[in-house]
C-alpha cells in the first residue's frame, strides 16, 4: 500500500551505515550520532519487528535533533503521532496498528509536511515505495540476546 503519489521512475540507494549495538544504550547512541546526517524535509522509515528497538532508535534521533531528551520519547503505538519541537518540528509516528490505505491516508502524515520537517515512522514498511521526500530508511533486526543489527540506506527518487 502507498500513500504517497509518486512519478519516480528510478530509485538509487546506497547504504549509510551497518552496526550491530549490544544494548538498549548503544542504539541511543547511534540514533545520536545518525541525527547529525539528517536535515529536513526528511522522511526516516523505521523497519523491523516488535522488539526489534525502533522506539529505542527514535530516542536517540528525537534527542540527537536537540527537540526532546530521550526519556520524553514513548512509543506513539496508541496515540500514532508525537510531535516535538517548535521552529523545526519533529514528528514520530508508528503504523503498527494501521491496516490498509484507507487508514494510513486517514493519519494524514501528508499533511505534516506543510513546513521542512523531520518525520520518523515505525513499522514505515507500510508506506510503500514511493515517498516523495528524501529518505533514510532504517532496518533493525533481532540477533539474539541484546544484539541488534541496524542497517541506514538513503533513498533518492530521480524524477
Ligand atoms: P520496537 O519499537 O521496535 O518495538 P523498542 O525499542 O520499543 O522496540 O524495544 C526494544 C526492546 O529491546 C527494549 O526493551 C530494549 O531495552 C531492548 N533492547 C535490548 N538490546 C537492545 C539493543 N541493542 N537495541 C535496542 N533495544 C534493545
Ligand atoms: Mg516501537
Amino acid at each position: 500500500m502507498g500513500i504517497w503519489q509518486s512519478t519516480s521512475v528510478n530509485r538509487r540507494i546506497s547504504v549509510l551505515a551497518e552496526q550491530v549495538t549490544h544494548s538498549p544504550e548503544e542504539t541511543v547512541l547511534f540514533g545520536r550520532k545518525l541525527a547529525e546526517y539528517l536535515r529536513p524535509p526528511c522522511l526516516v522509515l523505521l523497519e523491523g519487528d516488535l522488539g526489534a528497538g525502533k522506539t529505542t532508535l527514535a530516542k536517540g534521533i528525537v534527542a540527537g535533533l536537540g527537540v526532546a531528551s530521550e526519556d520524553e520519547v514513548t512509543s506513539p503505538s496508541f496515540t500514532l503521532v508525537h510531535e516535538y519541537g517548535s521552529a523545526s518540528k519533529v514528528f514520530h509516528a508508528d503504523l503498527y496498528r494501521i491496516e490498509g490505505a484507507r487508514d494510513l491516508a486517514t493519519l494524514g502524515l501528508e499533511d505534516l509536511w506543510s513546513q521542512p520537517a523531520t518525520l520518523l515512522v515505525e513499522w514505515g514498511e507500510k508506506i510503500g515505495d514511493d515517498a516523495p521526500h528524501p529518505c533514510v530508511r532504517i532496518r533493525m533486526q533481532y540477533l539474539g540476546g541484546d544484539d541488534r543489527q541496524i542497517t541506514v540506506e538513503q533513498q533518492w527518487a530521480d524524477r
